[in-house]
């Protein structure tokens, strides 16, 4: 694995891409463009990380929605995070799922696996960040991460 300066703007939307033609999902990409947006590390494991939670977002909407992705800088305890918040106005997450839903193996779907988000937890630690459900979220479901800001 390698580890670069990742430009998450600019990744989010290289992946957005493949997604956008995808008949009656909106995407929404919210940024400052402003705001040095990087994060360091390995690029195909953060391309992994929003490709797992699009796909649950596509598989949540089922046929009309939209899928927000929100990027900003965040303070805490005087180190800079990024923070990337990812919403869709599916069905959302019920309460009793929340505590288990990052186990492996632990699915809802007929034919899922049950490892995306297993995965995706993994990637988040291993950069030294967290990933957790927004649970002020009302409408859909809302995923948030935060990963340590690259200041190069
Ligand atoms: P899989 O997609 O194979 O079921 P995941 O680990 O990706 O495995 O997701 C685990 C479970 O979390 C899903 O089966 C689903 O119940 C729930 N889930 C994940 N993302 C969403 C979402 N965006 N909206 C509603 N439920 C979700
Ligand atoms: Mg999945």
């Amino acid at each position: 694995k390698q580890t670069v300066a990742i430009d998450l703007p600019r990744l989010v939307q290289e992946v957005l891409a493949l997604y956008v033609l995808k008949s009656g999902v909106k995407f929404k990409a919210n940024y400052e463009a402003a705001a040095g947006l990087f994060i360091e590390g390995d690029p195909i494991s953060i391309r992994q990380v929003l490709h797992n939670l699009i796909k649950n977002a596509l598989e949540a909407i089922e046929t009309q929605g939209l899928i927000e992705i929100n990027l900003h800088r965040v303070q805490k305890n005087s180190t800079d995070f990024i923070e990337i918040a990812l919403y869709d106005d599916g069905p959302g997450i019920k309460e009793e799922q929340i505590e288990k839903i990052f186990e492996p193996y632990v699915t809802t779907k007929a034919k899922g696996t049950g490892l995306g988000l297993a995965i995706v937890k993994k990637i988040i630690e291993e950069h030294g960040g967290a990933i957790w459900i927004d649970t002020r979220r009302k409408v859909g479901a809302g995923f948030i991460i935060q990963l340590p800001a690259c200041n190069a």
